[in-house]
């Protein structure tokens, strides 16, 4: 992140509307000590908008200003802040490797995972937080999710939409309908829509490239796809068509575990699919399922790990919660707080990556969304699929559906903010 300091406060207040006009998402932060300018309030943007910054504040002649990098992370403080708390050795040496840059090792993260002490699960969060203000400042960002259909070839054994599923009402959207969404979703002043959904054979990508290229025409919104597993063809011809991000979940890194839960699908393959849409240019979405029978912690750190060294730029988090109709309809629902900690650590682990909080942590608890979004989370995801649908969209039982007035309340309990792109009236909402 980059930090704006001006030569008095009423130009500084003048860059942030001027800015914030243009789309711009700004943080003001205190002055770093060290600036020695009048003004006590810093402005804090992200890197991307460094170059239109320059130019909003050309175009307003403010000349005497200056954009520097934000300095060195630290979290010392909060340890010290809780001053008489008891924190292992072990863990003071973790948090100085994320201090000082430095990559986490398997261990490292096992030990987060397993602590048993409760005042450094918090400080774990704290730290989390602190990276996620560093790296992508305090606005969440909010995408509207388009589930499309449910029909699917695929049985994974976790899922209520599986093919073998004889109890659910099968739909499937038409583009009109689809359509009649986005237009919604811009009308809010959302950016991406998010289009989910089973992997259906109707649905195939020729099909998929024509909304593609209609809903770029139409409104030019970013496109996330979250439609599974494809040929490195088919995903260049999406990509060539318009769409911008793809969501594909390893799930689980363990082989033997995702053998299990995918009877139709092979990891090698999976494997290749995410690297594949990093080489085609994807912003590269992948995540894992917390819960899952078999899975240890240890699994959970190589799974962070892999979204590291893959380069994930959105890693989705989420609980297993148990599904009518499926084969692990009987099994425990995942853990809240593992989830949580996982969030954390990735977030430290990988830094400037858009992480939700997951609609499954939501229809967990109402407030686990906000319990994410203090522990990492950056990202909420609306659940836009019309009424008559929605219920039909049955991954998992009780789903959340996430709408805007629960995004702003996740937003505001979390002492976060609402971005600028979104179109709120006077009463808040939309
Ligand atoms: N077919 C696409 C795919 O497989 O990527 C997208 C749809 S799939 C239903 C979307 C995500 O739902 C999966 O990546 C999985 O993590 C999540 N999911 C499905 N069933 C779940 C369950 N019972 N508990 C938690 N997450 C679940």
């Amino acid at each position: 992140m980059y930090l704006i300091l001006a030569k008095n406060t009423s130009q500084m207040l003048m860059i942030n509307e001027n800015l914030n006009n243009s789309g711009v998402n700004t943080d003001m932060v205190p002055a770093p000590p060290e600036s020695g300018t009048v003004c006590a309030i810093a402005l804090r943007v992200s890197e991307e908008d460094l170059e239109l910054v320059k130019k909003i504040i050309s175009e307003i002649s403010i000349n005497e200003y200056e954009i520097f990098k934000e300095k060195k992370f630290k979290l010392q403080d909060l340890i010290d802040k809780k001053m008489g708390t008891f924190v292992s050795n072990e863990f003071v040496q973790i948090f100085k490797k994320v201090e000082l840059g430095e990559n986490l090792e398997k261990k490292d993260i096992v030990y987060l995972l397993k602590t048993t002490n409760k005042k450094e699960v918090q400080l774990l969060f704290d730290a989390a937080d602190k990276m996620r203000s560093r790296m992508v400042g305090d606005y969440v960002e909010i995408r509207g999710a388009i589930e499309f259909s449910n029909y699917c070839r695929k049985s994974c054994k976790y899922c209520g939409i599986n093919k073998n599923n004889k109890d659910i009402f099968r739909y499937r959207m038409t583009e009109d309908e689809i359509l009649d969404v986005v237009f919604s979703l811009h009308k809010m002043g959302i950016k991406t829509v998010i289009l989910q959904s089973g992997e259906d054979v109707m649905w195939g990508t020729d099909r998929l490239i024509e909304l593609v290229k209609r809903i770029k025409k139409e409104y030019g919104l970013r496109i996330t796809l979250s439609v599974g597993e494809k040929s490195f063809d088919e995903y260049k011809r999406l990509k060539e068509a318009g769409a911008n991000n793809f969501l594909l979940k390893i799930e689980t890194t363990n082989r033997d575990i995702f053998k299990n839960i995918h009877p139709d699908d092979d990891f090698d393959y999976r494997l290749k699919c995410s690297k594949w849409l990093k080489e085609l240019g994807y912003i590269n979405g992948s995540g894992n399922i917390i819960g899952l029978p078999g899975q240890t912690e240890e699994d959970i750190a190589e799974d962070i790990l892999f979204f590291k060294n893959m380069g994930i730029n959105m890693i989705g988090i989420g609980p297993f919660i148990p599904a009518c109709g499926s084969e692990f309809e009987s099994l425990p629902v995942g853990s809240i707080e593992m989830t949580l900690r996982t969030v954390a650590i990735t977030r430290l682990v990988c830094k400037k990556v858009y992480i939700p909080s997951t609609t499954a942590l939501a229809s967990l608890d109402k407030d686990a969304q906000v319990m994410a979004l203090k522990a990492g989370a950056n990202t909420i995801m609306l659940i836009n699929t019309p009424i008559k649908y929605r219920q039909k969209y049955k991954i998992y039982d009780n789903k959340n559906m996430v709408d805007m007035q629960s995004a702003i309340y996740a937003v505001e309990n979390a002492g976060r903010k609402m971005p600028k792109y979104i179109k709120l009236n006077e009463e808040g909402t939309v």
